[in-house]
């Protein structure tokens, strides 16, 4: 009777493992500085390039519109996503003086707990060793384009070749030789396309010497915003260099691959120089040459993002395993006369996301939902199971997968920026933006002061219009909204000199500290 009994639980417990969803797999696809305007699934008007790996991502899954970071640079934005918690949280405010604090609670331990095998290979830019990955693979600091050397599980390797094609290599390396009993989160975190932007030999002169169409806003002045837009360093006219330019040669190119790279760029670099260029000529040059070289190394980046899915499919893992692909912020493609992000105007505060998630996600989906890269983290603990704790600050986007918003989703997201003034001379801000607007606060250089954007008027980001008596309802309604935010968020109302980075403590930063009040709040 006992054994029946027995027997008769087995074959219960076994009726309800069959039914249960099988736990899914987590591929993290992560690019550096990738700018959406450069991911042809979201059409921008320039049609830079063709990314038909990324867009098999779209095309199966949801494309997310609204995208926003916490603070737009490289080592903040990868804290915020394994932590689901703001800068100020996680220790992680800027890339000049942070290390992140590998000890507390990230969302790959969290699934490594649950029975996950995780991995991550590629970009760390995190100072500290990576914690909670069964394997690691990273490259030291930024890393190098060419034959970059890497840190593998504490131990550092030659690796000769191109560092996308590598990071590739490694990833599904790792994937062949994993533990199929488990289920498996990856993060494959792509240098490329991050200054300076070294194209790999294959793909030179790939676009045929073609002539990209120039933003409209190319040639900004910056009149109609104030100071802030005015004084940083991160122009096209004149922060770019030689390296950038390619009149210099990358770090780390061996001589055999100098001679590919010379016969591209040297018979163009003359012509150059026989020009002697200025003024709008000298910038009009340079984002042409700026668009080939960026848009190149995206090319690397969609190959192996293909490589990727292509091994999924033949494995018979592609159903159960969900795919993401994002980059750590935006970027300028020459808008408003920059390269480089930091701000929380659009094109560098908005993020590619692209996921999908076969059986979930409805093919050729877009959502103009604000997410944020605060959510990531809870995403893939929620989609995988796993409790989420309360202390992460995001929201899991499971229900905007399946084609749900839900009524109390996020209308307003908190932003805010700390380094400052090297390198490019962003001041530090702070902001709340919602579908429509932006009402940003800025400080440093001995101001402090408000502006706020109408995206649906001007949704370039031409012209400040906080002056402006029509908008007075509108700005007390999002200064309300940013206090609840704030608040909300345990956002110190004094923010400590080092958040500013190693210049911020002694320099400007250190005047800015006692400016930092946060304004009329
Ligand atoms: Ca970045």
């Amino acid at each position: 009777m006992k054994s029946l009994l027995v027997c008769f639980l087995a074959i219960a417990a076994l009726a309800r493992a069959a039914s249960a969803p099988k736990t899914p797999n987590i591929v993290f696809i992560f690019s550096d500085d990738h700018a959406y305007q450069a991911i042809s699934a979201y059409g921008d008007a320039r049609k830079l390039l063709d990314t038909p790996n990324i867009d098999r991502i779209a095309k199966q899954g949801v494309r997310f519109d609204r995208c926003l970071v916490t603070n737009s640079i490289c080592g903040p934005a990868r804290a915020t996503i394994l932590t689901g918690k703001y800068s100020h949280l996680n220790g992680f405010p800027n890339n000049s003086n942070s290390t992140f604090d590998g000890a507390q609670q990230t969302f790959p331990k969290l699934l490594q707990k649950a029975g996950y095998q995780t991995a991550i290979v590629g970009k760390w830019h995190l100072g500290s060793d990576p914690t909670g990955f069964d394997f690691w693979q990273i490259l030291p600091g930024q890393g190098v384009y060419y034959n970059p050397p890497m840190i593998k599980m504490g131990e550092r390797v030659a690796m000769p070749g191109y560092v996308t094609d590598i990071i590739g290599d490694v990833s599904l390396e790792w994937l062949k030789n994993r533990d199929k009993t488990k289920p498996f989160m990856l993060m494959c975190q792509h240098k490329a396309p991050h200054r300076e932007w070294a194209p790999p030999l294959r793909h030179l002169g790939f676009d045929k010497d073609r002539v990209y169409a120039e933003p409209a806003t190319l040639f900004d002045d910056y009149s109609g915003r104030g100071s802030a837009v005015r004084d940083q360093d991160m122009t096209i006219a004149k922060t770019f260099t030689d390296r950038d330019a390619k009149l210099a040669l990358p770090a780390g190119i061996s001589p055999e691959q100098q001679k590919t790279w010379d016969a591209y760029y040297e018979p163009r670099n003359a012509a150059y120089r026989a020009a002697n260029l200025s003024g709008k000529a000298l910038v009009s040059w340079r984002y042409q040459r700026y668009m080939h070289d960026y848009l190149a190394t995206v090319k690397a980046v969609d190959e192996n993002v293909g490589r990727v899915l292509d091994y999924l499919d033949k494995e018979g893992l592609a159903e159960n395993t969900i795919v993401v692909y994002a980059s750590d912020q935006g970027f300028y493609l020459g808008e408003h006369g920059w390269f480089d992000k930091r701000w929380i105007f659009e094109e560098s505060v908005r993020t590619p996301l692209l996921v999908r998630w076969p059986g979930v996600t409805k093919p050729g989906t877009a959502t103009k939902a604000l997410v944020s890269n605060l959510d990531f983290g809870e995403t893939f603990l929620d989609v995988a199971g796993v409790p989420v704790p309360a202390d992460m600050q995001g929201r899991s986007f499971q229900p905007l997968l399946r084609g749900e918003q839900p009524a109390d989703w996020r209308t307003a997201f908190y932003y805010q920026y700390f380094e400052y003034p090297a390198p490019h001379r962003v001041r530090p801000h702070y902001g709340v933006i919602t579908d429509r607007y932006k009402l940003v606060h800025f400080d440093g250089m001995g101001e402090a002061y408000w502006e706020l954007y109408d995206r649906e008027k001007d949704p370039s980001e031409m012209k400040s219009v906080y002056g402006d008596a029509a908008y007075a309802a509108t700005i007390n309604q999002l200064k309300k909204e940013l206090t609840r935010l704030r608040q909300e968020l345990k956002v110190p109302a004094e923010i400590p000199a080092r958040f500013y980075g190693n210049q911020g403590a002694g320099g400007e930063g250190g005047k800015k500290k006692k400016q930092a009040k946060q304004g009329d709040l």
